[in-house]
């Protein structure tokens, strides 16, 4: 496979804090439809790894390329226009708006037919809040005020709203994080149907969650890739298990 066919190439990429080097030469192929996990002990540097992809921190060296396009030297603004999306741990959802409101302000109005102004309640909007909303398991809830929502509802409105802007990219920092068992596998079913039409790159602890969901694991150690693989063979690495599995 070329380097081009992937959906993000992320090549001999550097960034150092006074210094020390938080990603260290580091290189990272991810397919379309690929849902990745990015694992490793605190430190490691997994969550600089995904603010440096999306544009939040910029690489003291190497490249990162999203569909072919060189996006390092861009803002992050550009990056999500470009596709890039990326949802922190905790959610940043409008609690007083209803689930429709906070999907509907989240549609691009750079794309809608009518301009900026006349965006909202068009037919276009109204179909893609309620197909997302079908997505994250919200169909039945859109009047219901967000900030009512439980825990792992609120998370999956924060990826509907990532996904009104049909990222090709969707980044996730530990989406399970507080969920009771049923939320977490909603939330595995959820990103197995995402995935679908975008890769995916998820950052998790829960080595149960990482088997169910992961096309391909990614360990990184010391702002480096220490093991990639299937979590079938990554979990019997004697270096995984050294630095990071057997503790
Ligand atoms: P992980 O997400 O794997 O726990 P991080 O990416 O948060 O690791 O951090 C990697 C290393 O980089 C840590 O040693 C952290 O202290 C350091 N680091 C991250 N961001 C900054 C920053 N803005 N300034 C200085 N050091 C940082």
């Amino acid at each position: 496979m070329s380097n081009t066919d992937y959906a993000l190439a992320v090549e001999d990429l550097t960034v150092s804090f006074d210094g020390f080097k938080a990603i260290d030469n580091l290189t990272l192929y991810v397919d379309k439809n690929e849902l990745r996990v990015i694992i490793g002990p605190n430190g490691a540097g997994k969550t600089t790894l995904l603010d440096l992809i999306c544009g939040r921190t910029r690489a003291s060296a190497g490249s990162i390329k999203f569909r072919n396009e060189e996006m390092t030297k861009l803002p992050e603004y550009t990056r999500v226009r470009r596709g890039i999306g990326r949802k922190f741990q905790t959610p940043s959802i409008y609690e007083n708006l209803s689930v429709f409101q906070n999907l509907e302000v989240s549609f691009p109005k750079g794309r809608s037919v009518f301009g900026a102004l006349a965006f909202r309640c068009t037919d276009d909007v109204v179909s893609r809040v309620k197909l997302v909303a079908e997505d994250i398991g919200l169909l039945d809830k859109l009047d219901t005020e967000a900030g009512l929502l439980s825990h792992g509802q609120k998370q999956w409105l924060e990826i509907g709203m990532l996904l009104m802007q049909e990222p090709e990219l969707l980044m996730l920092d530990e989406p399970i994080a507080g969920m009771s068992a049923r939320e977490r596998e909603l939330t595995a079913e959820l990103l197995q149907r995402i995935c679908k039409n975008r890769s995916v790159i998820v950052i998790e602890h829960d080595m149960d969650f990482v088997k169910q969901i992961a096309h391909k694991v990614t360990v990184m150690h010391q702002g480096k890739i220490l093991a990639e693989g299937t979590m079938d063979k990554v979990q019997n690495d004697p270096k995984v298990i050294d630095v990071y599995l057997g503790h």
